[in-house]
């Protein structure tokens, strides 16, 4: 079965004969997927091989598009269409210029080198906000292991334009995966600190935007899980939230009420909207990279 839907709400959100179609298959750990329309590819980490991988939307076919890379884990892109990236073993949030460079945009929070940015979103102004938790450093599978200088893991507020880095959520065990809500009013964060502190709740937390557009508020709780994690998602431009939940999809309502559910098999660690319409829902999970047709689309598109 490609769906299982949950509330009446999906159905308009897919393609109800699509099907989910394994694209690649051969990865240690794949995730921080993100679409680049003008090269009509995917980019994605394989971390533990320290590779960033190219799926060719033409012809279908693979290759590496840069190893060693810093061991990368999230991607996104900013509003002139350059890939953001958080880099494990390197430790910083870079970008990947038009000329072929990747530059450094910030490394360090007041003088300490972050633990291994994990993965980051560019709000309208421009700001890139990032989770910092410490997988990079744990153990030298997914980078070097090194203690934390910062000894926390934080959500970050990093403005390229001046280098500026402030701690925008400082009370989580380990942030990982974050989005907007299309109005930016909200941020959801996932914590997947059950990995250090085996009782703590597999949740989606949001946060309220202030009007400063520069700090946040608890807001509450929008989604729990049983078991698995949640680690990427993505928000569509309706608000619904589709995000890696242990070996599948889960797809939120606005409200936090789960609406669907697309399996997988093993464990998914991230997704992206892709194509040319945005309407391609690529999926990094353990060992392979999928896609599926849906009918929905990121804000912004
Ligand atoms: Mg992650």
């Amino acid at each position: 079965m490609t769906y299982e839907v949950l509330d009446p709400r999906f159905r308009r959100l897919i393609i109800s004969h699509a099907k989910l179609e394994k694209l690649y298959t051969g990865t240690r750990w794949a995730e921080g997927p993100v679409y680049v329309p003008a090269a009509k590819s995917l980019l994605w980490s394989d971390i533990p091989r320290d590779s960033l991988m190219r799926f060719d939307e033409t012809d279908g076919s693979v290759s590496v598009f840069e190893h060693p890379c810093g061991h990368h884990n999230g991607h996104t892109l900013d509003d002139l269409g350059r890939v953001i990236a958080c880099e494990h073993s390197g430790r910083r949030i870079s970008r990947l210029e038009h000329d072929g460079r990747w530059i450094t945009l910030a490394d360090r929070f007041e003088g300490k080198r972050f633990n291994s940015p994990n993965d980051a979103v560019v709000k309208r102004d421009g700001t890139i906000w990032f989770t910092d938790p410490t997988y990079g450093i744990d153990s030298h599978y997914e980078g070097h292991a090194a203690q934390s200088e910062i000894g926390a893991s934080y959500v970050y507020r990093l403005d390229p334009a001046t280098g500026e880095v402030a701690a925008v959520v400082t009370d989580m065990v380990r942030p990982n995966g974050l989005a907007f809500s299309p109005d930016e009013s909200l941020l959801h964060v996932a914590d997947t600190g059950v990995s250090h502190v085996p009782t703590h709740p597999r949740q989606i937390v949001t946060y309220a935007v202030q009007p400063d557009g520069r700090t946040v508020r608890p807001h509450g709780v929008f989604a729990t899980l049983e078991s698995g994690v949640y680690d990427g998602f993505r928000v569509d431009r309706e608000g619904n939230v589709w995000t890696s939940a242990g070996d599948g999809v889960t797809i939120y309502a606005p409200d936090g009420s789960p609406i669907g559910r697309i399996p997988i098999g093993e464990s998914v660690s991230n997704l992206t909207f892709g194509g040319p319409k945005r309407n391609r829902l690529y999926i990094t999970a353990q060992t392979s990279l999928y896609a599926i047709y849906v009918n929905a689309h990121p804000y912004g598109w």
